[in-house]
This record gives structure tokens, sequence and C-alpha cells, in this order.
């Protein structure tokens, strides 16, 4: 038996055999053009047949994994529509007077190293997704022939032959040990595409040595519900470079993929194989027991009530929230809105984001919280200065009441969309009573502008998020002019301990249920109730179970945890007496 060691990008155990993505990108050889308009003509075709074989695989992975899970192809389908994109294609051709394959690649080039250099890591997995478009449009060219008109040889040897592919060797993916039973995928790195033509009822788990855990294809494993591991370290191999004769080792293998401690065991013997076994087992008899839970209250067995909303990022997780049994929304973070765009989101685009989630929730409660950039939620768009100490520095409801412009047009979209349901508004990092009345006083200004306009909008509640240890201090204060308050635990365990969040050398002194922490937590909850507002906790220490019976006896209000965790912890209320 091998063990490998990987990032978890969904948890869960699987058992099988082992499948190989091995695939090669088609190549894209340059060729001189003379007729610059009908090589554009050509791109177009293949970007209209590229489109169509997307739509086939969103519609594919709607009857799979639902509306949610689908999302990633409708983004396909806008990037290869996204005029830069199109125009740097386009202008390439004419400039360089060169064929339509190499220009896609050399655009994808640039395009995805743009994406890679980036800080964010959520924008630097992007890059990937510009690459698997880039691949399907070439796959398309080469489909299509050379324009009748140009039949001239390459100029370009280094860029490789435009005619080697085989009937396996165009870009998609080729199987070596299927058998047509699901199976454990192993690839040097994935596209979602490639995830998707394997399908739900095709897969186990998936494990790569390259990838992001932020990569749709991460994501995408998590939407369907099946292990999955990213970066594995095969050896000396460096990460996502592991070329299909070295991946050729697992096929047909026998393995094991522990999505829980990260690990990819590979030919296991007999006491290993059974002991997962017994945990899979274990682990299905639990989901099924949990399952039940979905529409019942979050209540104790002597019948106090604690709330137990859902933390999420985009209206698709409004939709798997509801689906795990959800109360509300306890937290919203817009940031992702910002963070998913090339520029500032405009009212329109919030707004409709906002109410699309209001209206989801038909009623139930929706905490949004304004902007919370900075520290490592980071945008090149915004033009941020290098900060030496980031997470101390420009970030949150400073930069808001810094730029109200920015700040003004978010909370105009949350007013129009608190029409539609119930919303509330939710600050970022305060740290004094002053910038809670800053915030407030601009948020009525954005009402009566909106008033004089007769732009109809909703009433909303105005909370703050209590994760700095001012506003720890300040609660009996702050109580007084919010309506209510959100604990969030992972900046207020940074703060309080003078940790870093980011860095990995400090994970071993990390102590979330440091008694600072917990002190700190109970003080919030009495300063809230002795001024009769409600108290949460929407970081993640909300999630652990072990310490549900303490926030119950603190007298918690509500719990807000990521939609997976729901009904363990609503298992964990109904547990306690
Ligand atoms: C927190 O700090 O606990 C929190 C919920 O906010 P974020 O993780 O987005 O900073
Ligand atoms: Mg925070």
């Amino acid at each position: 038996m091998t063990t490998y060691k990987g990032k978890t990008a969904s948890g869960g155990i699987a058992v099988g055999r082992v499948v190989l993505c091995e695939k090669s990108a088609p190549r894209a050889a340059r060729r001189a053009i003379d007729d610059t308009d009908a090589e554009i003509a050509r791109f177009e075709q293949a970007k209209e047949n590229a489109k169509c074989e997307i739509a086939k695989i969103h519609e594919k992975a709607q009857e799979e994994l639902g509306e949610a899970g689908a999302a990633i192809f409708e983004v396909h389908r806008m990037l290869l529509d996204d005029l830069n994109f199109v125009d740097a294609v386009t202008e390439f051709i004419e400039r360089e007077k060169a064929n339509a394959e190499y220009a896609v690649e050399a655009t994808c080039g640039k395009f995805s190293a743009m994406f890679e250099a980036m800080d964010n890591e959520y924008m630097r997995a992007r890059a990937a997704d510009v690459k698997d478009i880039a691949n399907r449009v070439i796959a398309k060219l080469l489909e299509i022939g050379q324009s009748i008109s140009e039949e001239k040889d390459a100029t370009d040897e280094t860029a490789g032959a435009a005619g080697d592919r085989t009937a396996h060797d165009d870009g998609r993916i080729s199987e070596t040990a299927a058998e047509g039973k699901p199976a454990i995928l192993v690839a040097g790195d994935l596209a979602p595409s490639e995830l998707m033509q394997f399908g739900k009822s095709g897969l186990l788990a998936v494990v790569t040595c390259g990838g992001s855990a932020n990569s749709h294809t991460a994501i995408l494993a998590g939407t369907m519900g099946i292990p999955a591991l990213t970066g594995v370290e095969f050896g000396d191999q460096s990460a996502g470079n592991m070329r299909n004769d070295q991946l050729k080792q697992f096929g047909g293998q026998t393995a094991i993929v522990d999505g829980y401690k990260g690990l990819f065991l590979v030919d296991p013997d007999e006491t290993t194989l059974k002991e997962y076994r017994q945990r899979q087992e274990e682990e299905a008899e639990k989901l099924r027991r949990l399952s039940e839970l979905r529409n019942k209250e979050t209540v104790t067995k002597d019948g106090r009530r604690i709330r137990l909303g859902a933390n999420i990022g985009c209206e698709e997780d409004a939709e798997t929230a509801l689906k795990e049994g959800a109360e509300e929304i306890g937290l919203f973070r817009t940031e992702f809105l910002f963070l998913g765009s090339n520029d500032f989101p405009g009212e329109e685009e919030q707004f409709n984001a906002y109410r699309a989630v209001t209206e989801k929730m038909a009623g139930k409660r929706v905490v949004i919280r304004t902007l919370d950039v900075g520290a490592d939620k980071n945008a090149t768009y915004f033009g941020l200065d290098h900060e030496a100490n980031p997470a101390l520095g420009y970030r949150g409801i400073r930069l808001c009441l810094d730029c109200t412009d920015l700040f003004k047009t978010q909370l105009r979209a949350i007013l129009r969309a608190a029409r539609y349901g119930n919303v509330a508004v939710m600050y970022p990092m305060i740290i004094s009573v002053d910038e809670l009345r800053r915030a407030k006083r601009i948020l009525e200004e954005v009402k009566t502008e909106l008033d004089e306009k007769k732009i109809p909008r909703g009433k909303v509640a105005q909370g703050i998020m209590v994760e700095t240890p001012a506003a720890v201090w300040l609660s009996e204060e702050l109580a007084k002019e919010a309506d209510f308050f959100s604990i969030g635990t992972n900046d207020l365990t940074q703060y309080m301990l003078a940790i870093d969040r980011q860095n990995p050398r400090l994970d071993a002194f990390c102590d979330p249920h440091h008694p600072a922490v917990l002190a700190a937590i109970r003080m919030v909850v009495e300063n809230a109730h002795k001024s009769g507002i409600w108290a949460g906790i929407c970081g993640e220490l909300a999630a652990d179970t072990t310490l549900t019976e303490e926030f119950l006896c603190m007298g918690v209000d509500e719990l807000s945890v990521s939609p997976s965790r729901i009904l363990a912890v609503r298992a964990a209320v109904r547990s306690r007496s």
C-alpha cells in the first residue's frame, strides 16, 4: 500500500478502482493567413459549435446536479461570448495574419497568465476555466479544418502540429480502466467540463495533483457529493505537471480516497480496506439519519430553540441551503460577487443577486453583509495598495466608509431588494460606535435619495459583525444602536489571539476554543440581551458541534453555518436536553 497526501476539496470516503484521465491539449500550429475575414468567420463558427457542445454538457449537469451545480457551464458559455476574449482573438488574427487556432491559443495564454498572476486564490483558479474553453474552441477549429483558401505550411515549427490528433488525443478524456463501473478518477489536472463528461454516476472520487481547492472542479465535486483531493504529492513530480506516463502506474489499481484526512491510499491491504468499508457504511447510515432532520425544528429536548442559518456567497448556495433545511441566511458574503468580476458590479447586477436570494428564501430572513474586501479578499480592480499587515489593514467597513459611492451603490441595491422579502444589513469589521453611526447615517441618506426618486424599497434591520476585540469590549454600547449582533469567530479568533489566520505555520497555535474567545462570545451575548437584541455566531466555530451545548448555555440565539453543516448542527441541538 502506498499513501499519498493532498488537500481536501470535498470530504467523504471512496473505495474503488482507479481510472485515469489521460489527455493532451489540442496543438495549434501557426499558419500564415491571407484572408483574415475568412479566418475570423472560421473562429466564429468554431465558437458557435463549442457553445452548442457546452450547452449539451450544461443540460447533462442540470439533470445530474441541478441548476447550482451546472452554473459553471453557463459561465463557460458566457466566457465564449466575452467581448474582451473574442476581440483579442480577432485582433490577433488581423494583426498577426495568423490562423484562428494559433490566435486562440495565444490569447488563452495571455488571459490565463493574467488570472494566474492575481493575488486572490479564487481568481487564480479561473485560469483553468479559460484554458478549458480555449481547448474546446481549438478542437472545434480542427474539426472544421483549414479554410479552403489557406493551405500554407506551418511557419512556426515550435508551435506543434495541427494534425497530430488521434481519436483519443484531442484534449478530451480517454479511459484506461473504467470497465463501465463508477471509479476514482486520477488526473494531472482536470477541467470542470472533463469532470462532467464522466458525470456523477461514473465517479466515486476525484484525485488531481494540480488544481486549487477553490477551483470550479473542486466546487463541482463538492456539489456532486463525491470526495475530491487536489495538490496530491506524487513523489518528486511537481504538482500539476504529472504526465500521462507518470499517471499510468495508478490505472486499474484499487484505491481509497479519504477526503477527511486528505489521503489517497493505493493498493491498500485487506485490513485497511475492511476498516474503510466499515467507515463507509457508518457514514451512509449517519447521512440517512441526518437527512430525516431536514424539515425538523432546531430545538433541544427540553424545548430550547436556536435559529439555524446558512452562510452563503451566491444565489446557488441559497438553493443548497434551503435543500439542507436552513431556516434563514445568517451571512451572505457579498464580496464574492465582487471577487468574481473583472470590475465593480453595478447596482442592477447587485440588486438582481440580492433579490434572487431574497425571493428564493421566501420570507425567511436574509442577512446581507456589506462588502468585506481587503486582506485575503482582494481584486486587482480595487487598486488597493500592498500592505505589510493586510489583516490589520484597509478592509471591510473602513473601506466602505471611505468610498461612499461604492458603499451607497451596494446599499441602494440591498434596499431595493428588501421589498421582496425579509432582509437585514450587516456591517463588517466594526471597531467603534462612531463607525456604526456613520454607516447608519449613510443608509438613511440612501433611503431618502431612493424615496425622492420614487424608487421602491423595503425596510432593513441593521446589525454588525462582532469580530474585533474592540467590538467585544464596546458591545454594551454597540447593542444600544444595532438591531443584532453576529459574532465572526474566524476574525475574532485571529484578533483576540494575535494569530494571522492566513499563516499555515500558526495553525498549531490557532485555538478557537481558547477561553478568551469563549469569554468574548459570552460577554457579547449578555450585552446583546441586556439591550433586547439577538446575538448569533456566523464564524466557523458555529458549526463546531463540540461547543453546541456551551452556545446553548450562553443563550446564543442563532448559529449560521455552511450549508453542508446544517444537519449535523441540528442533530447536535436536538440531542441536548
Ligand atoms: C468571521 O470573521 O468569522 C466571518 C464570518 O467572516 P469572514 O470569514 O468572511 O471574514
Ligand atoms: Mg470576518
